[in-house]
């Protein structure tokens, strides 16, 4: 008589995030992970598998990376944005959509010395109140020059912002407010010669408060922003640092310090990286050119705005704190998979929020 096949053994039943997949033996193993993760709609997700990660760079060694899951691997190379990782029906609304996906760099602005034309673009020739398509941000990078015995304090000696059309709506060599030790030529171009008949940094200061107050009061603008405009930069509070200048946190969007397009250990990017990486050109090949770095991190931030989303019950983003903090353990170790991920939330302010509300109904 032959003996009979063993019993099939219970296997033990695994608890599989339905955001990220990770699997976990103990259930309180994943409500631990779920209250750390902070897995939301607005995490970067594989458009094949939709899994959930905590930043695009991780999203693309997901997609192309040695251990890139093959089924991802194969439908991404086939259908998939280099740049942006989304993913295409067909190989003609793939290209089609590189067209708008991939841009070029926009003409430097160079470093010619201050003349009567730029002094016209600086006129406020430009209607800044007819981007009623989005949100009302502008851009804003500074050139830094090196004070101090030792050249090491950046002192911003030119300034350039531009609103959502790219136009330039400032633009100015700045004089410091103490001596530069170090034009630092081979990155910023800029010279004495520049900085000759340079506007005081105070007056650059006011200039730049005015056009973002946007004739909103004070409080208003610490409140909810009001017509206040948002202002976008790449490590932005240095540039404002250097202007000595404040504006309130919740009124910034900086591409440094946007959690999808920050490396998965929260370090930054450069503009430089996420200019190829995801716009597709060069910048910052040799001298820094404030309008094209300004103009690229406006096209990011607005890149990273469009993102589709969908889910309107996250409207309530304001609920940032995490819901997990008002159930019990045991109430949680009851909840299945998906009932916790409905209570998980966000951990920053995705941009996709901004353009929403400024949708009209
Ligand atoms: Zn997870
Ligand atoms: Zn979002
Ligand atoms: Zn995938
Ligand atoms: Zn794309």
């Amino acid at each position: 008589m032959e003996a009979a096949p063993d019993p099939p053994r219970n296997l033990p039943t695994r608890h599989k995030c339905p955001a990220c997949y990770k699997q976990f033996k103990r259930k309180n193993h994943l409500v631990e992970h779920m209250k750390i993760s902070f897995h939301s709609v607005h995490q970067p997700k594989c458009a094949v598998c939709q899994k959930h990660c905590k930043s695009f760079e991780s999203l693309r060694v997901h997609l192309t990376g040695p251990l890139a899951k093959e089924n991802c691997l194969t439908v991404f190379s086939e259908k998939g944005c280099n740049h942006c990782l989304k993913i295409f029906d067909n190989p003609d609304s793939l290209s089609n959509h590189k067209e708008a996906c991939c841009l070029s760099a926009p003409a430097p602005l160079g470093t010619t010395l201050p003349c009567a034309e730029s002094e016209k673009k600086i006129s406020g020739a430009v209607d800044l109140n007819n981007t009623a398509r989005g949100p009302q941000a502008v851009a804003m990078d500074c050139e830094m020059v090196g004070g101090g015995s030792d050249e090491t304090l950046d002192l911003c000696a030119r300034v350039c912002l531009v609103d959502a059309d790219e136009n330039i709506i400032f633009h100015a060599y700045v004089q410091p407010l103490i001596p530069v030790t170090n034009y630092r030529y081979e990155i910023t171009g800029l010279t004495e010669e520049h900085l000759k008949d340079a506007v005081p940094l105070n007056e650059v200061r006011d200039k730049i408060l005015e056009i973002l107050y946007n004739g909103e009061s004070i409080s208003r603008l610490r409140l909810d922003g009001g017509k206040a405009r948002l202002l976008v930069g790449h490590n932005i509070k240095h540039d404002l640092d250097s202007l000595r200048m404040n504006y309130p946190d919740h009124m910034l969007r900086d591409t440094a310090n946007y959690r999808p397009l920050m490396k998965t250990n929260l370090v930054s990017h450069s503009l430089k990286y996420l200019t190829k990486t995801y716009l597709g050109y060069d910048i910052q090949s040799g001298v820094h050119d404030p309008y094209e770095d300004s103009v690229s991190v406006m096209r990011l931030y607005k890149k990273f705005c469009r993102q589709d989303h969908h889910q309107l019950e996250e409207i309530g983003y304001q609920k940032i704190s995490n819901g997990f903090d008002s159930y019990k353990s045991k109430e949680l170790e009851k909840m299945s998979p998906s009932e916790l991920y409905e209570i998980s939330r966000s951990n920053y302010r995705c941009w996709c929020l901004d353009l929403r509300q400024n949708v009209q109904p």
